[in-house]
């Protein structure tokens, strides 16, 4: 671990050193002021952004900038605020003291340094240090798997589109704002024609393929940020549309069916086309309090249901709730 010893006396940097070497600290490196001190921890920060300094042995009285303004300095900066400071003070200067522990520092040692004490006091300091270290990575390390597994949470484990659960979260929060706002919301139902026979035909490993693809497809024609899709359940998908009114739910949904069959997935059992077909229902509405947002996906279904009778491969508009 590394140590930084600060003071003006040289003659004293080097005796501190000296001892914390003698003992077995063999990364010591010395500064002769504070503007040297904070230069140093400066530059190892811009490297390699902490400043990989473990402990910082401060002079109080120095020229210019004295240890306390500088431990002050430290503690106010989110790099450097983690490294433990001691000082190092003549004895009887109670005030001064006083205003180091308050500055921030952990522990000091008096003038004339005892070898021993000294030696104590830092290796105390470094083990608390070391302990901290590791808290700290493996709280990063927490954090960043908590991340992972909230994305995961959320996500279709096949086509990496957002699972019902996420759907059913966005859709409550686009209702609420679309409410406020008096905007129109929209939906897309789309289902994938004949997918049973098309795993009877090709596999389901295949079928699986299918899926994800689609749901690419379906990524892919939707460009505003708002826009939302989710795999809905099987060979369902359920897209939100956010300020978006029929004729607009109506051009997309229509982009997204000839995209679909643009992919010319061969399905030689569909009724429909000897490719891979949606059917979308779409439903549109400006949320008003007196409407359920159930309302709303049930004539998303409706229109579906009516989609998939009038022959599949098509868009239908279901009546506004
Ligand atoms: P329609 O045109 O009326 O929608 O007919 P369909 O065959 O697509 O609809 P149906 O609901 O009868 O069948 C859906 C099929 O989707 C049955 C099921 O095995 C398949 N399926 C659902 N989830 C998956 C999946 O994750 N992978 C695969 N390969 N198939 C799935
Ligand atoms: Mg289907
Ligand atoms: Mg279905």
């Amino acid at each position: 671990m590394k140590i930084l010893v600060v003071d003006d006396s040289r003659s004293q940097a080097m005796l501190l050193s000296g001892i914390l070497r003698a003992a077995g600290h063999e990364d010591v490196v010395t500064a002769h002021d504070a503007a040297e001190a904070l230069a140093f921890l400066e530059e190892r920060a811009a490297t390699g952004g902490e400043s990989g300094v473990d402990l910082i042995l401060m002079d109080i009285v120095m020229p210019r900038m004295d240890g306390i303004e500088a431990t002050k300095r430290l503690k106010a900066d989110d790099r450097f605020r983690d490294i433990p400071v001691i000082m190092v003070t003549v004895r009887d200067e109670a005030a001064s003291l006083e205003r180091a522990l308050e500055a921030g520092a952990i522990d000091y040692i008096s003038k004339p340094v005892n070898r021993m004490e000294l030696c104590a006091r830092v290796r105390s300091v470094l083990r608390l240090k070391e302990e901290t270290d590791r808290r700290k990575a493996r709280e990063r390390e927490l954090e960043a798997l908590t991340e992972k597994l909230e994305q995961l949470s959320n996500q279709d484990g096949l086509t990496a589109v957002s699972n019902r659960r996420r759907f059913d979260e966005v859709y409550a929060k686009e209702w609420l704002r679309a409410r406020r706002d008096a905007m129109p919301l929209s939906l897309l139902m789309i289902d994938i024609d004949c997918f049973k026979a098309y795993n009877d035909t090709y596999g389901h490993l295949k079928g699986d393929t299918c899926l994800k693809v689609v749901a690419e497809a379906i990524c892919m024609t939707l460009k505003r940020p708002g826009d939302f899709v989710a795999r809905y359940g099987g060979e369902e998908f359920v897209v939100v549309l956010p300020c978006t009114d029929a004729s607009g739910a109506s051009a997309i949904a229509g982009e997204i069916r000839e995209n679909v069959r643009g992919l010319r997935l061969e399905h030689a059992t569909s009724t429909a086309a000897g490719v891979v077909t949606v059917s979308i229902g779409i439903a549109s509405v400006v949320p008003r309090a007196d409407i359920d947002s159930r309302e709303l996906l049930s004539a998303s279904d409706g229109a579906l249901y009516q989609a998939k009778s009038n022959g599949r491969d098509r868009v239908e508009l279901g009546e506004a709730p």
